[in-house]
């Protein structure tokens, strides 16, 4: 199998999930939780997560929804966890409320604004653990993100997920064509690991029958990153795959679920 593998987690809570908000079709449900708490399954899965981590020693990347940190019981957790891992844990932005910006058309001004406000937040709130790293919410990403996200600082995008099953999320532009604009602004795509041309991350762990083939890759997937390696996903000169799955996965099976990684090659 290839080189190396760059573990990356998402921080969507609940209420962040497109069938509640952020997404002008898929959205059609009001959340029925309190939106200024995080919810039960989350703290599950934050359990979960850090329980994870002590298990292994690989650098993991948390894509952080920086609303999480305008609530109260967010901040403190993050704190811990960055204070515990050290150089092993390092944060990105996965936008400030989780909106599904290419589902909306074009707004390089309201895509901006966020983009200002949310690093703020993380800058703030994870310190030198903070990274100029972007993925896109639910993976809407189109080719007219990528100035903005130049503009902004950002280096690395991890959002394109190459299979033609979620082709519609681009916009209506070929997967390629936002890989093309994120290198015309110098800003490296760290597009997910498919197999077959099928998604093998995030809710594809868990949908029959793509779970079979995403775990599968998964376990096959390379040695992980360590925290001295980690750097290397900014610098296109070196290549190595992307896996992605949730916060909130960390909380399935009692809070048992772990990601389909072989560890002991650490
Ligand atoms: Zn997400």
């Amino acid at each position: 199998m290839s080189g190396r593998t760059w573990l990356t987690v998402d921080s969507d809570d609940l209420r962040h999930l497109p069938i509640y908000q952020g997404h002008p079709t898929r959205s059609q449900r009001v959340y029925d939780g309190d939106s200024n708490l995080l919810s039960v399954r989350f703290q599950e899965g934050w359990s979960g997560f850090i329980q994870w981590m002590n298990g292994h020693e690989a650098a993991v990347t948390l894509f952080v929804i920086s609303d999480l940190l305008e609530q109260d019981d967010f901040p403190p957790l993050l704190r811990d966890a960055l204070e515990q891992f050290g150089a092993r844990l390092t944060i990105g932005c996965h936008g400030h409320t989780h909106r599904s910006w290419s589902s909306w058309g074009q707004d390089e001004i309201g895509f901006a604004d966020m983009l200002s406000h949310s690093t703020a937040l993380l800058k703030q709130h994870a310190g030198e653990a903070f990274r100029p790293y972007f993925r896109a919410p639910s993976g809407y990403v189109a080719p007219w993100m990528a100035e903005v996200l130049a503009e902004k600082g950002y280096k690395v995008d991890s959002s394109v997920n190459p299979s033609w099953l979620v082709r519609k999320k681009a916009a209506g532009h070929a997967w390629h064509r936002v890989t093309q604009a994120m290198d015309a602004n110098g800003i490296v795509e760290r597009q997910w690991l498919t197999a077959w041309s099928l998604p093998v991350n995030g809710p594809a762990l868990f949908r029959f029958p793509l779970s079979l083939l995403a775990r599968r890759s998964w376990k096959r997937a390379g040695r992980a990153f360590t925290a001295s390696e980690v750097h290397q996903v900014e610098d296109r000169k070196y290549d190595h795959e992307t896996v992605y799955c949730h916060i909130l996965d960390f909380a399935r099976n009692d809070g048992a679920w772990t990601p389909p990684l072989k560890m002991h090659q650490q």
